[in-house]
């Protein structure tokens, strides 16, 4: 959280190979290629812990309905209809110039056909946690249990060792997967040592169904089974009970707040707060572009910094700074990934932003941690680079052919009557 004045990054082979400030080192002896950055700040990239990233396509599709409706009356058979792997490689490209333009380097995704998104996150050389979404009715891409875990499998053969892009496992929900299921997923994650993602407590009916089913809240439920531990990363929790925030807490399972989608879909407000004083890493997502219904990690880290100054009537819950950490560091421990991105330290992957700090919207600048958090818009991060290459720079989208992009997803649109 240290904040260099005047100071430079040197980056060799994707990683930060020393970092500091400017003083006795002068820009014309420095080796390799100078970009200077005068008047930027600097910055880890944000990282998005839970998408669904072809859910562009059904951005604005289906809004202001309850989660439930939404999802199996409109969500889940859109789907069906659309979402043919052509289809989600649009999809994905689009969600792909979104997310950079707004200053996201690494996302942890749940959906179908995850090869096809992991091939497009490739090539807009952005960074991807990939996981096959395995749920217990036929999908898009797999008609049972067994072909799901299967592509799961299959996905991290192929991606194994990747700089950017790191295969992992998905198991949807307590409530749409039987416990066989869910412990299928933990093993397969267990086996090959990879982050396990899974919804959790994302609303009240949710945990009303699974008290009637199992006796116990959702969460509880899951520690009962085994599947709480700290290769998990557990979406929403909304509605964590006090005993479930020690559970996960123990256990050492990361929570992935999406404050926008929830807000949206009135599923409620998770105490962020009080998850994190437990001892909970929280980090910060969007959810699909379907409930959200942006993918801009700049508004979601806002909306993460004030709820709970309401929901506690505290304006010092959740400071600039615990929410800069939620969207960048704690984002990536609670990815498995803190030990290489998340933060610009030797030896890191060199996944940055630069900010324009000299902004109308942002001047003047008492203090940085509040003029990110509660000034800076997506348009005032100008260029971004993953793994130490630029994904945009000067506000161009380098890898993705962004109007080509819009065209194309025109093309397969869904009708009003579809
Ligand atoms: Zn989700």
């Amino acid at each position: 959280m240290e904040i260099i004045e005047n100071g430079y990054v040197r980056i060799k082979n994707g990683k930060i190979e020393s970092i500091g400030p400017m003083d006795g080192l002068r820009i014309e002896n420095a080796s390799g290629k100078v970009e200077d950055l005068s008047g930027m700040l600097v910055m880890p990239g944000f990282v998005n812990t839970h998408t669904h990233v072809p859910m562009t396509l059904l951005r604005g599709y289906a809004d202001d309905l309850p989660l439930h409706r939404w999802l199996t009356e409109y969500i889940f058979p859109a789907e069906v209809r659309s979402m043919t792997p052509e289809h989600v490689r649009i999809a994905a490209r689009l969600a792909f110039v979104e997310m950079i333009k707004s200053g996201t380097t690494c996302f942890n995704d749940m959906y179908f056909f995850e090869d096809v998104i992991a091939e497009e996150a490739k090539a807009a050389g952005i960074r991807g946690v990939m996981n096959e979404s395995l749920i217990d009715f036929p999908t898009v891409s797999f008609k049972s249990v067994e072909e799901g875990l299967a592509r799961s499998e299959r996905l991290i053969r192929d991606w194994e060792g990747d700089a950017l892009i790191h295969p992992s496992v998905t198991v949807h929900a307590p409530y749409t997967c039987s416990k066989d299921t869910l412990l299928k997923a933990k093993r397969l994650a267990d086996k090959e040592s990879v982050l396990l993602q899974i919804h959790v407590a994302e609303t009240r009916k949710e945990v009303e169904d699974i008290k009637a089913r199992t006796g116990m809240p959702p969460a509880e439920y899951l520690y009962s089974i085994g599947l709480l531990d700290s290769n998990v990363i557990a979406a929403h929790c909304v509605w964590l009970n006090e005993k479930e925030a020690e559970l996960l807490a123990k256990t050492g399972t990361s929570v992935g707040h999406c404050p926008k989608s929830n807000l949206k879909l009135a599923s409620g407000i998770a105490d962020t707060d009080a998850y994190m004083k437990a001892g909970i890493t929280v980090g910060i997502g969007t959810d699909g572009a379907a409930s959200n219904n942006t993918l801009d990690m700049v508004e979601e880290m806002r909306f993460a910094a004030l709820l709970p100054k309401v929901v506690h009537y505290d304006p010092e819950a959740v400071n600039a700074a615990m929410a800069l950490r939620m969207a960048t560091i704690d984002g990536a421990k609670a990815l498995g990934l803190g030990d290489i991105i998340g933060s610009l330290e030797v030896g890191k992957r060199a996944d940055l932003i630069a900010v324009n700090m000299n902004a109308s919207n942002i001047q003047p600048v008492y203090n940085e941690y509040s003029a990110v958090v509660y000034a800076m818009n997506s348009k005032n991060i100008r260029s971004s680079m993953v793994n130490g290459e630029w994904v945009m720079y000067n506000r161009q989208i380098l890898h993705i052919d962004k109007e080509q992009t819009i065209e194309n997803l025109k093309n397969i649109t869904l009708k009003n009557n579809e």
